[in-house]
């Protein structure tokens, strides 16, 4: 069972990935956006790494949506409000419980996926974070390293997409050929949760 410890564990690891990662992610954004996506996630994610330094959250899921609620508060464009539901929502389906089981992990992130998808209008295939996080759900059913790996596919695949929304979308054709920056940071994100679990053999 995954306790709140776990869930604080995930965010720090988080937080970890997309301050080493920050620079890649603001590269593959330079080539299709606007070049602020690593300092997005990187300045998102050390303000929850100081929440919760400084606040306990009871429960996973309370874990989940103070990290939610940072992001949206610390974020702008696109990412915070998109993260920040993703995890508010999550944390939201996740309830009380003071332990959660992978498999409750899966669901309460397939809901939160699909607030995403909902309040982005984006769907699989458009070249988003979704194209991660959606196959991160599928896996996660089956076991966390699973998660991680199909959320790297899942972004990688990104590379031979046309973006249908958010700020990729504008470039059309010209945006084939480079990796979804939010795609990417979803990926660290799954591979943070495979790391709190511990999996690295794909447990
Ligand atoms: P902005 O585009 O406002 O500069 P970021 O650069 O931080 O914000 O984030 C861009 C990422 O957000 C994209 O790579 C994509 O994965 C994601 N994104 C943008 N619009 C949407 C949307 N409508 N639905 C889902 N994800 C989106
Ligand atoms: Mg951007």
């Amino acid at each position: 069972m995954l306790d709140t410890d776990f869930f604080r564990q995930w965010m720090t690891a988080t937080a970890a990935a997309m301050d080493r990662e920050a620079d890649r992610l603001t590269e593959l954004d330079a080539a299709i956006g606007d070049a602020d996506h690593g300092t997005n996630m990187r300045r998102g994610f050390a303000a929850v790494g100081d929440v919760l330094g400084k606040e306990a959250p009871a429960a996973p899921g309370d874990v989940l949506t103070l990290t939610g609620r940072c992001l949206i508060s610390t974020v702008g464009g696109a990412s915070g409000p998109l993260y920040g539901t993703l995890l508010r929502r999550t944390g939201k389906a996740l309830g009380e419980a003071r332990e959660v089981s992978r498999e409750q992990l899966a669901e309460a992130l397939g809901a939160g996926v699909a607030a995403v998808a909902q309040l982005g209008g984006a769907k699989a295939g458009d070249k988003t974070m979704l194209d991660a996080l959606l196959p991160a759900v599928e896996g996660l059913g089956s076991s966390f390293g699973r998660a991680r790996d199909a959320a790297l596919e899942g972004a990688l695949a990104t590379v031979g997409l046309r973006a249908l929304k958010g700020r990729a979308s504008y470039l059309g054709e010209r945006s084939v050929g480079h990796q979804d920056p939010g795609a990417a940071s979803a990926a660290l994100l799954v591979g943070a949760l495979a790391e709190a679990a511990g999996s690295g053999d794909g447990a």
